[in-house]
């Protein structure tokens, strides 16, 4: 069989994948003896993509495992950090600070970049939506957007912003939870009706499995929705899968299916939505009795977050390209509206303009190529992103 044409994970860790100008960096300094020089690397955003006011830091577990063994220090900024872009009178805080050899893991730029540039972004995302939900399960659904091999660390990066759920095994595996999912409506389709795919469905299907039952492949979905409630005995919900283009108004289908299964005395089964969905059809559904979102694209299509990795010391001596600001820097954030600082050194003591002392945010995880503090398991990180989206919703500062 003949190779597919994603990177595996040899490639990525031998460099196979990286922007060829670090290769040539990389001979030019063994070639002149430079490659002693010892530095200390920054890694910052500037704005961030459609007007967002705040960012999920996400990825960094994974940089930790492709630079374990390399002789690397990397202090950062927990995974999960809700961060906020530079302001006209700040200097961009850094999420990651690298120190050590250049030449030891300068050419792991592209696959470092990447790796915290597309899960910052999916993570954003998914904790945008999660607040348009007003809090409701929102389930990640996005992986036949993008490349196969990106799967787990999509599910990953959307768990961790605040999805409830994710549809792929192998997000599920990363994220030690089960993958959720139903049946797409090909199974109806091939079995003849609905009422012969739920109760196969039910049948079939490990019963630790939800028996949740997609109604909209035939008929009427409040029809369906009946049959649905009839055929399978534990039914926790209908899912509505209608695509944009034969919804007309979503909302009026959605109460007619909830009226028509109340009045019949299913008043306990749920009503979970998907198709389609972005931050303003969800919002908009909020308030209403649905219980739970399946969101796919808008998810998994989020902007990437355009960090960038700059030299700002050179053996001990600041130093910085034009447009950046040179010398070690510490990342600050106020704990009330997690306004970014900085400071020079790690004891400074700074305020935010809403009066309130910052706090040094940054920890040294990785020494010389070995960690100094355990994995951080991803329900753990996204317990700690919930945490933060709600001080800022308490303080009105979202
Ligand atoms: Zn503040």
């Amino acid at each position: 069989m003949k190779k597919l044409f994603a990177a595996d994970e040899k490639d990525i860790r031998n460099g196979y994948t990286k922007d060829v100008y670090f290769e040539h960096t990389k001979q030019i300094l063994e070639a002149k003896g430079l490659d002693d020089m010892e530095v200390s690397m920054e890694f910052t955003s500037g704005s961030l993509p459609c007007g967002w006011k705040w960012g999920v830091f996400c990825g960094l577990e994974e940089v930790l495992r492709l630079m374990e063994g390399t002789n690397v220090s990397i202090y950062a900024v927990p995974e999960g950090t809700v961060f906020r872009p530079r302001t006209p009178a700040s200097v961009r805080a850094p999420v990651m600070n690298f120190h050590g050899k250049y030449i030891d893991f300068g050419v792991m730029e592209t696959a470092i970049l990447g790796m915290i540039c597309q899960p910052t972004g999916v993570a954003t995302k998914s904790a945008r939506m999660k607040l348009a939900a007003k809090w409701k399960p929102v389930i990640a659904f996005g992986n036949r957007r993008m490349h196969p091999a990106l799967s787990g660390v999509l599910d990953r990066s959307a768990y961790i912003g605040g999805c409830d759920d994710v549809s792929s095994e192998a997000g599920g595996e990363l994220i030690e939870r089960k993958p959720l999912g139903t049946v797409p409506h090909v199974l109806p389709l091939m079995m003849g009706s609905n009422d012969a795919a739920f109760r196969a469905f039910d049948e079939i299907i490990d019963s630790s499995v939800p028996r949740i039952m997609l109604i909209d492949t035939f008929s009427d979905e409040r029809t369906a929705a009946i049959e649905a409630c009839k055929s399978v005995k534990n039914l926790m919900g209908v899912r509505l899968d209608t695509p944009g283009s034969r919804r007309g108004n979503f909302k009026e289908l959605i109460d007619e299916v909830r009226w028509e299964m109340d009045m019949n005395g299913f008043e306990d089964v749920k009503i979970i939505v998907s198709g389609g969905l972005d931050e303003d059809t969800v919002a908009g559904l909020a308030d209403t009795c649905v219980s739970s979102f399946g969101v796919g694209t808008s998810i998994s299509n989020a902007p990437t977050l355009d960090f960038s990795m700059d030299l700002v010391e050179k053996d001990g001596v600041p130093m910085a390209k034009r447009g950046k600001f040179a010398g070690r820097k510490y990342p600050y954030r106020c704990p009330r509206c997690f306004t970014m600082g900085v400071a020079l050194n790690p004891d400074e003591e700074i305020f935010c303009e809403c009066g309130e002392k910052m706090e040094m945010i940054e920890k040294l995880i990785m020494k010389d190529g070995k960690r100094v503090i355990p994995e951080v398991k991803p329900t753990e990180i996204r317990e700690y992103v919930v945490k933060q989206l709600k001080t800022l919703e308490t303080n009105g500062t979202l």
